[in-house]
């Protein structure tokens, strides 16, 4: 027991909800080919989350880290897209030092809402407003995606997009239930406003993971 709760804390046990080869499909990296890894646990509660089954990280088994890299590797794909659930409930760092040796590129899908860990080459800052981002991570994002579930959010995403690095690209992303209605509206948004630019959710419109 105490070798596995070492094991954990420092990162070579993960609970994996699902691994898959996919292509990414929102974000500026939409089309993009990559092995997902996907990781149980997440505390935030958005009510639009599509991927509720990976909240109860207890229900995900903890998977060796090193079986995890193996695979990642036998599949030749040179970036891992790692999401969740919040992956940054664990610490990232001997995930991606595992990743950076073997050459693979480690692009992170994350809410903020924990403390950052790992070494990216790529940071996908999605905030939430009901669990905001520890402040240092957004000198380090390298996009800034925010959903829109109504108009009122657009404000919100303005005051976001303030506390990023220059460097970082932003943008609007209309929250799936609501595409037909949201759509339109960030379309006049992001031409009035145009250092912003338009996410869809790819993979929901041509049905892939
Ligand atoms: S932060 Fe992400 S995984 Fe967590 S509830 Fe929100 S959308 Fe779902």
């Amino acid at each position: 027991m105490k070798q596995q709760e070492e094991q954990f804390s420092s990162g070579k046990l993960l609970p994996v909800m699902e691994e898959f080869i996919s292509l990414q499909g929102e974000g500026i990296k939409t089309g993009t080919a990559a092995y997902f890894l996907r990781v149980g646990g997440c505390d935030v509660g958005c009510y639009w989350c599509d991927v509720k089954e990976s909240w109860d990280a207890s229900l995900h088994p903890l998977v060796q880290t090193e079986d995890v890299i193996s695979r990642i590797k036998e599949s030749g794909m040179q970036t891992v897209l790692i999401t969740g659930g919040e992956p940054l409930l664990y610490p990232m760092d001997y995930l991606c030092q595992q990743l950076k040796d073997i050459n693979v590129n480690r692009f992170l899908e994350t809410s903020g809402s924990e403390k950052l860990s790992g070494e990216w080459e790529w940071i996908c800052l999605s905030p939430k407003k009901n669990a905001p981002p520890f402040p240092e991570i957004y000198s380090k994002a390298n996009e800034l995606k925010v959903i829109i579930t109504s108009p009122s959010d657009l404000a919100w995403a303005e005051s976001e997009a303030k506390k990023v690095n220059p460097n970082c690209e932003i943008l609007l992303q209309p929250e799936w239930s609501k595409r037909n209605e949201i759509t339109p509206i960030l379309v006049s948004y992001i031409i009035e406003n145009n250092q912003w630019k338009l996410s869809l959710q790819a993979h929901k419109y041509i049905n892939i993971p």
